[in-house]
């Protein structure tokens, strides 16, 4: 869980601070959980406190029923409305920077719920809060990152600046990386090691837009794709798989290796049933047993090509054992969880278990208990 919900009062705009359990005073705009005022409240930004507990202060404070899920440490953030959200885990090797809501796609299956709200500018003050590793790299994420491009490249300069040759992964539709000004502009950020992640679901257009919603959607991503190979950015392509596609993986397989040969690599994604794909279930979902052959003849023919393939959100009870090597832990620390047959799985450690966030997960999700039983 990444976020609660209490009440605040004296609230005045968007809180950002580190949490803090110990009200330790050598740490700045710290955000206190307690339960009575502490005596020193130097650089103290805000407070939680347990439903009962409220005491006086012009500071905004937020009162909450149960626990609270952070860490002392990590970056959180407190909104008008009260809701408390986790936004970087100083502990975790998943954190993004969630640009905006707004997006120019409509996919069938998208896991975000639709608001309306550019986040840039929470974004940049986030960056003056986190340490960066340029080790490991940073998402960002939306909505469409590149709807404020100029917004965006602020950002990459900002990161660049703090944590010279950071790597950056950023999610984009590549739809408005058909006009080449735009590619150009995100070329232009330096000391930075950006790769780009773009969806491409089927390799006939009317099949690519249907998922994406929006007619056209095909070729703008193609002419994005090309763009950003011309002016040498990494470039990832990722395939969701569902019930319109999952016969159609090796095709697709081919298409890229035949059309964009200059790609880094390519990854095969299981769904997240949230948002638009909760909504969209009956449409749009297939269990990952019922593709398992697809998806190994897939993997197989991009290892034919030579073409680095990776499969994400994929629990190993439900794939082929022999494309085991490819599959990723791939879900957010937040995000991920185990059922109970996991408990007594030989694979767990290895295994990117399944989205807490999905309403439904497979039933046939089976502990593996012997290297054969696969
Ligand atoms: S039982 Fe759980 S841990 Fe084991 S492979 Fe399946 S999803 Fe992964």
């Amino acid at each position: 869980m990444n976020r609660i919900k209490g009440n605040i009062t004296n609230y005045t705009n968007f809180i950002i601070g580190r949490f803090d359990k110990d009200n330790n005073i050598c740490t700045k705009d710290r955000i206190v959980y307690c339960t009575k005022k502490p005596l020193i409240t130097v650089g103290i930004q805000g407070y939680i406190v347990p439903k009962g507990c409220a005491f006086k202060t012009n500071k905004p404070l937020l009162e909450i029923e149960g626990d609270v899920p952070f860490k002392n440490g990590d970056i959180i953030s407190i909104s008008a409305e009260g809701i408390v959200s986790l936004i970087w885990d100083n502990q975790s090797p998943h954190n993004a920077l969630y640009v905006t809501d707004i997006c120019n796609s409509k996919c069938i299956m998208c896991p975000q719920i639709e608001c309306a709200q550019p986040r840039y500018n929470e974004c940049l003050k986030i960056l003056d809060h986190v340490k960066l590793d340029s080790n490991a790299s940073i998402g960002i994420t939306g909505g469409e990152p590149t709807l404020n491009i100029d917004k965006l490249v602020e950002i990459l300069s900002k990161i660049a600046k703090k944590s010279p040759k950071q790597q950056v992964h950023i999610l984009t539709n590549g739809r408005l990386f058909k006009n080449l000004d735009i590619v150009k502009k995100l070329a232009s950020v330096k000391n930075l090691r950006v790769s780009v992640g773009i969806p491409l679901y089927s390799d006939i257009a009317e099949e690519h837009d249907f998922i994406v919603g929006v007619k056209g959607a095909f070729n703008e991503t193609l002419q994005g794709l090309y763009n950003l190979g011309r002016m040498g950015i990494n470039i990832e392509i990722r395939t969701v798989i569902l019930k319109q596609n999952y016969t159609k993986l090796k095709d697709l397989a081919e298409y890229i290796y035949r059309n964009l040969p200059f790609v880094s690599k390519v990854a095969l994604m299981g769904l997240e049933y949230h948002g638009n794909a909760e909504t969209n279930y009956n449409l749009i979902a297939i269990d990952p047993l019922d593709y398992k052959h697809e998806l190994f003849e897939a993997v197989r023919q991009y290892v034919r090509y030579n073409l680095l393939v990776d499969v994400y959100n994929t629990p190993l009870c439900l794939v082929d054992s022999r494309i085991e090597e490819f599959c990723r832990d791939s879900i957010s620390t937040w995000k991920k969880s185990y059922t109970e047959a996991c408990k007594s799985c030989i694979k767990k450690e290895i295994c990117s278990g399944v989205f807490e966030t999905s309403f439904k997960h497979s039933e046939n999700i089976h502990p593996i208990k012997t290297i054969q039983n696969q």
